[in-house]
C-alpha cells in the first residue's frame, strides 16, 4: 500500500523540468534568488547556499546578511548587500535559515515577502506555523530528521521510524511543501497526494554543509519558476547526483568512491545537470 503513496522522479521528468533559458532570455527573466542566511558565527553556511544557488538556474544570486565579504571573496558574481531582505530589491524567491543563528528578524522579513520562500536549518526553529500558514506564496521547508522532530515535538527516532508520516504531518501543520532530508529524501504536499521520493544520492552526502548547498540549489529553481514540489524534488535529484559524481560513487556506495566536502558537491552540480539533459 505504501508503494502507491510514493512516486520517484525519473531522469526524463527532471530533464523536462530544468529551467533552460530561451534564446531571448535575460538574467531577470531567468529569476533572481535571494539568500538571507549566514551569521558572523556561521558565515560558511551562506557561502555554501550561494554556491548551490549559482548552479540552480536563476539568472542572479542576491545575498543579504552579515557574511557578504566571505560570499563575495568566493563568488564575485553575487550581488551583496548588508541591508535586510525588505530593502533587497527584485527577488523572485528567497532562501533563509542556513547558519542564521538566532536572527529571527531576517527570517520574519523573508516570510513577509510575497514570493516563494525556502526555509531551512535555524530558520525552521525561528518560524511559527501561523506565519507560514498566512503566506499566500508557496513555502518549501527542508528539515533533516532532527529538525523535523523538533518541529513536531517528538524524538528523532520517532521521525526516523515513520518518515513518510512525519513529512505529511509537517506539511499539514504548516500548510507548506515539506522536503524531509536523510538517507531517503521525501517531498510532501499539504492536502495529501503521492509523496515524492528521491532516487539519487549517496551516504557521502552526510557531511557538514551538504544541506546548505541543497537549500541554495532548490531556492534557485524556485526563483526560476518551478513549483515548491518540483523545486524540492528536482533540487534533491540534482544534489544527490552531484554528490555521487563528486565522490566518484556513480555506481552506488563504495566502488572507488572517496570522501568529499559540501563545496565539492556544489561544484559537481553542473555535471549532474548535464547528465540529466
Ligand atoms: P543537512 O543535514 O542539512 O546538512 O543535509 C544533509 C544532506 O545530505 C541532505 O540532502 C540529505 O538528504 C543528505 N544525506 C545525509 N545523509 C545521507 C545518507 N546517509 N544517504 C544519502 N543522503 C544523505
Ligand atoms: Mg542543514
Amino acid at each position: 500500500e505504501e508503494q502507491a503513496e510514493l512516486e520517484a522522479l525519473q531522469h526524463a521528468d527532471v530533464a523536462r523540468l530544468l529551467p533552460v533559458p530561451r534564446a531571448e532570455s535575460d538574467k531577470y527573466r531567468r529569476g533572481v534568488v535571494g539568500i538571507a542566511a549566514g551569521s558572523a558565527r556561521y558565515p560558511g553556511a551562506a557561502v555554501l547556499a550561494v554556491a548551490g544557488a549559482l548552479r540552480g538556474g536563476a539568472g542572479a544570486v542576491r545575498y543579504v546578511g552579515p557574511a557578504g565579504s566571505a560570499v563575495i571573496a568566493r563568488f564575485p558574481e553575487t550581488l551583496v548587500s548588508d541591508r535586510g531582505p525588505k530593502h533587497a530589491g527584485r527577488v523572485q524567491a528567497w532562501v533563509t535559515g542556513p547558519g542564521a543563528g538566532d536572527d529571527a528578524a531576517t527570517v520574519g522579513e523573508v516570510l513577509a515577502a510575497d514570493v516563494p520562500v525556502l526555509i531551512d536549518a535555524d530558520g525552521l526553529r525561528l518560524t511559527d506555523a501561523a506565519a507560514v500558514r498566512a503566506r499566500r506564496a508557496p513555502t518549501l521547508m527542508t528539515p533533516h530528521a532532527g529538525e523535523a522532530a523538533a518541529l513536531l515535538g517528538v524524538e528523532r527516532e520517532e521521525v526516523e521510524s515513520a518518515r513518510l508520516a512525519a513529512a505529511r504531518e509537517l506539511a499539514e501543520r504548516y500548510g507548506a511543501t515539506v522536503l524531509l532530508k536523510g538517507s531517503t529524501t521525501l517531498v510532501a504536499e499539504p492536502g495529501g497526494g503521492p509523496v515524492r521520493v528521491n532516487p539519487t544520492g549517496t551516504s557521502w552526502l552526510a557531511t557538514a554543509g551538504s544541506g546548505d548547498v541543497l537549500s541554495g540549489l532548490a531556492g534557485s529553481l524556485l526563483a526560476a519558476g518551478l513549483s515548491a514540489r518540483d523545486a524540492g524534488s528536482v533540487g534533491a535529484y540534482l544534489h544527490g547526483l552531484a554528490g555521487r559524481f563528486a565522490a566518484g560513487a556513480e555506481t552506488g556506495p563504495g566502488g572507488g568512491a572517496a570522501p568529499v566536502g559540501a563545496h565539492d558537491v556544489a561544484s559537481a552540480i553542473p555535471r549532474a545537470w548535464r547528465d540529466v539533459v
